[in-house]
């Protein structure tokens, strides 16, 4: 089922927790909400499954407005971060739970729903646990019956708020690559909230990354790790660095001279430098480009870091270099930004 949120707008007692989101859905995508806490995520997740009401705007279930929809009339699974599964029913009974309370016609006899439920026991690898009680469970397993439960009912979009949220970080990573296997054996449209950016570049065929109530950037893990479209993006997805820099006639300049990259359409004045701390060329000689003065220095895992400062002008900068680089020790470092992107400053 394709989803389609257009020009949606949320308001909680006048307070703005999603400004004007837009975004589209495909049919058996794997979508991740990303963003801090707060950012709208949560907020935007309730609206798509129909448990909160657009302020502004409209969500759109294939071509149906679906905005005045209840969640079982738009028949989506959802699974909560801390949503407990039912504590005196076994497995199996939480994950037919969907089904038994469907209304007359449509509920399938007993029989159905318990060989419904172990075929999805089968698939999130939990057969044999169905006279277990949630209390006898460990949290990953609790967390894949209540995926399972979400499942039952043939929902046409499965929404995940942080379903791992609460597991340790092996688990979570066991998990993780579990739930891609699902998404991809079943082929529902999946909409996954995390805040943990590894989590949404690895599992997400496009990650939704959001901050303040606005979505900043849609795209392919690739595309939001590679080519962020704003400051925001640059520094919660993955390592940035930054520098005040100033346009002048197409050129990059920092302290008081030119670094080497041309800017041919931006207006002369105040920017800002971005770059990943690895992703720069080291020089020899300093002939246009950035060169700093090393002021500290330590060891991130296979690199090095160190801060360089710039020009005497109190400006300091990060970068990687490899572990055995003489300049770690060396008071002078050249180097330009193989990929970068300048942002103009704000007014
Ligand atoms: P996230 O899931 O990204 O952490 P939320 O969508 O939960 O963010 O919240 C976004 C903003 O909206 C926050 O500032 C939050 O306090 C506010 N908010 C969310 N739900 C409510 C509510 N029911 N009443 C009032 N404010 C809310
Ligand atoms: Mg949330």
């Amino acid at each position: 089922m394709e989803v389609r949120v257009a020009n949606v707008r949320k308001e909680f007692d006048r307070f703005p927790a999603l400004h004007d989101v837009s975004l589209d859905i495909k049919s058996g995508e794997l979508i991740a909400l990303l963003g801090p806490s707060g950012s709208g995520k949560t907020t935007l997740l309730r609206l798509i499954a129909g448990l909160e009401k657009p302020t502004k705007g409209a969500i759109y279930f294939g071509e149906e407005d679906a905005s005045h929809r209840t969640i079982q009339e738009r028949n989506v699974g959802f699974v909560f971060q801390h949503y407990a599964l039912f504590r005196h029913m076994t497995v199996a009974d939480n994950v037919g739970f969907g089904l038994k309370v469907r209304p007359g016609a449509t509920r399938p006899a007993a029989a159905e729903i318990r060989r419904r439920a172990s075929e999805l026991l089968d698939l999130v690898q939990l057969s044999g646990l169905e006279k277990r009680y949630p209390a006898q469970l460990s949290g990953g397993q609790r967390q894949r019956v209540a995926l399972a439960r979400a499942m039952a009912i043939e929902p046409k979009v499965l929404l995940l708020d942080e379903p791992f949220g609460a597991l340790d970080a092996q688990v979570r990573r066991e998990l993780r690559r579990w739930l891609r296997e699902i998404h991809d054996a079943t082929g529902h449209t999946t909409v996954f909230v995390t805040h943990d950016q590894e989590e949404a570049l690895e599992l997400a065929d496009r990650v939704v990354v959001m901050s303040q109530g606005r979505i900043e950037q849609v795209g392919t893990a690739d595309e939001v790790y590679d080519t962020p479209n704003s400051p925001f993006v640059y520094g919660f997805i993955g390592e940035s660095s930054s520098l005040p820099v100033k346009v002048e006639d197409g050129q990059l300049w920092v302290a008081d001279r030119p670094i080497g990259l041309s800017v041919p359409d931006a207006p002369n004045g105040k920017a800002e430098l971005y770059f990943r701390p690895h992703d720069v060329e080291l020089l020899e000689e300093c002939n246009g480009c950035i060169a700093g003065t090393v002021v500290a220095s330590r060891r991130v895992a296979g690199t090095r870091r160190v801060e360089l400062e710039i020009g005497g002008e109190r400006q300091r900068v990060e970068i990687e270099l490899p572990i055995e680089h003489p300049a770690a020790q060396k008071s002078r470092v050249a180097f330009r930004p193989r990929r970068w992107k300048v942002f103009l400053a704000e007014g």
